[in-house]
């Protein structure tokens, strides 16, 4: 089922005309009779899309799409106006109402079919946005809708470079944006070595737009061009180009007599789609991030570090090298937040980490398993190696002062490390895969050793008695 469509009109002919061709292209369509009844069933069916004429027994289609962008549930509805009024002001106040489009009657059955799935296709991708909207917000990592009114940058494309120039000062005075203007030949070499524009307007000669249709493709799957909306301006109204160049990935496609102003709403329309778009993805970056970092110490957190102690383990196995882990715990860490609060033990966790980070190579993987308690693993490393290392460590802590705001005197801590190896789990000595968890656990009960001897020092976990 490609969608559901909910038809608004008073007359039983025209909802009956609009049903027949939607159902043959086989959308679920629901239908009422005016604007009151066709909200209260929007609110409980929550329609992909909603149709209306100009005008209803208790509203116009301008004040429909008002209430639509009031209403909180309905507010993302696309709605399209399917009316006899060429009037482009009477259209430019219902998009400016926040009406999808405006199709002309008699309706091109081509061109309404690819308006409905082009409207679609950004429901779809809207609805995912959301949904990643909301686990950012879950996770608190949604960014205010801020700056969205700062000026955007689009790029018009015409057949001739003068062509655009023009188009550019016609549109100069209804937009705050940064306009820039170029011709088909330099369109995708302005691309490369520009900013990703916001938004694009392209204008398509009637009789010979295949140069245009082919700019169209490319921008969308250029990466600096592909979310960026594209309007198409067609010099003459032609339907069936208009239906290609929506399935070709248009946003909108306007026809000959469109205000300039309608093309400029358009384009800021695109502007703020791109901006939210960007925003999104900024925050997903952010909320992945967040998931496999510790934010204290800024080293890769449990989550990320188990993995990547398998990979490591698995290719030790399969080269017929070792991989050693080690786990280092700091000394009484109790203590010192006892003796010195809870901030202080804080500043001290985060030089910890990163004193570990900085001594390791970049081979090495650090990471904070928890508390006060690191995970540092070495692929390539045998045991001879990872004793000399963790022992190095260990001298290292010892010897630093670690100054932290509000005390007087620097303090000194030490750690504790227990060392396991993948070479020495049973696992391996079958030729099987060793487990992070049981190498973890191995370098663990290595750890508790050297905390019953007496702490500041390394112990190696016991090596498998040979076969
Ligand atoms: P041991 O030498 O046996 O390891 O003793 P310990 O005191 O270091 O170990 P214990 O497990 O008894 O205590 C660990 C302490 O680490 C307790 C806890 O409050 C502290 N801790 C854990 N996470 C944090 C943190 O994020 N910040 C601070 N400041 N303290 C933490
Ligand atoms: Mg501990
Ligand atoms: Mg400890």
């Amino acid at each position: 089922m490609p969608g559901k469509v909910l038809i608004i009109d008073d007359i039983a002919t025209n909802r009956i005309t609009l049903k027949v061709r939607l159902a043959a292209a086989c959308y679920q369509v629901a239908q009422a009779a005016t604007a009151a009844e066709g909200l209260t069933l929007a609110r409980q069916m929550s329609p992909d899309l909603i149709l209306c004429p100009g005008n209803l027994p208790d509203m116009d289609a301008a004040g429909l799409a008002r209430a639509l962008r009031a209403d909180p549930v309905l507010g993302e509805t696309p709605l399209i106006v399917v009316t006899g009024d060429h009037d482009p002001a009477t259209r430019l106040a219902m998009l400016e109402a926040g009406a999808d489009d405006i199709l002309l009657k008699p309706l091109c059955d081509d061109l309404f079919l690819a308006r409905l799935r082009s409207l679609l296709r950004h429901r779809h991708t809207h609805e995912e946005e959301q949904l990643r909207d909301g686990a950012g917000q879950v996770l608190g990592l949604a960014e205010a809708a801020a700056g969205f009114d700062t000026p955007g940058t689009v790029l018009l494309v015409a057949e001739t470079a003068d062509a655009a120039l023009k188009w550019k000062s016609l549109l100069a005075h209804s937009m705050p944006d940064r306009l820039t203007a170029v011709g088909y030949v330099d369109a995708m070499r302005h691309i490369a070595r520009s900013d990703s524009p916001d938004a694009i307007g392209l204008a398509l000669p009637g009789d010979r737009p295949e140069e245009g249709l082919k700019l169209l493709t490319e921008f969308a799957a250029h990466p600096a061009t592909r979310d960026a909306g594209v309007i198409v301006a067609l010099a003459a109204a032609r339907p069936q180009l208009a239906a290609e160049a929506l399935d070709r990935g248009a946003a909108d496609v306007l026809g000959d007599g469109a205000l300039s102003r309608e093309m400029a709403l358009r384009l800021r329309r695109q502007i703020l789609r791109k901006r939210r778009i960007d925003s999104l993805r900024r925050s997903m970056r952010a909320g992945l991030r967040a998931a496999v970092i510790d934010p204290l110490t800024g080293l890769h957190n449990r989550r990320y570090a188990m993995p990547r102690l398998a990979r490591m383990a698995q290719e030790a196995a399969l080269s017929g090298g070792d991989c050693a882990v080690m786990v280092v715990d700091i000394d009484h860490f109790k203590m010192v937040n006892d003796s010195f609060g809870h901030a202080a033990g804080d500043a001290i966790l985060s030089r910890t980490g990163q004193i570990l980070r900085d001594s390791m190579g970049p081979d090495a993987l650090v990471a904070r398993l928890g508390g006060e308690e690191f995970l540092i693993a070495m692929p390539g490393t045998g045991p001879d190696a990872a004793h000399m290392a963790a022992q190095r460590l260990c001298r290292l802590i010892a010897a630093t002062l670690f100054h932290v705001p509000g005390q007087p005197r620097p303090i000194r801590i030490t750690v504790s490390i227990g060392v396991a190896l993948a070479s020495d789990s049973p696992e391996s000595s079958q030729g099987g895969s060793v487990g992070p968890a049981a190498m973890l656990d191995r370098a663990d009960r290595a750890l508790y050793g050297a905390k019953a001897h007496g702490r500041n020092r390394v112990t190696l976990c016991k090596r498998r008695p040979a076969a």
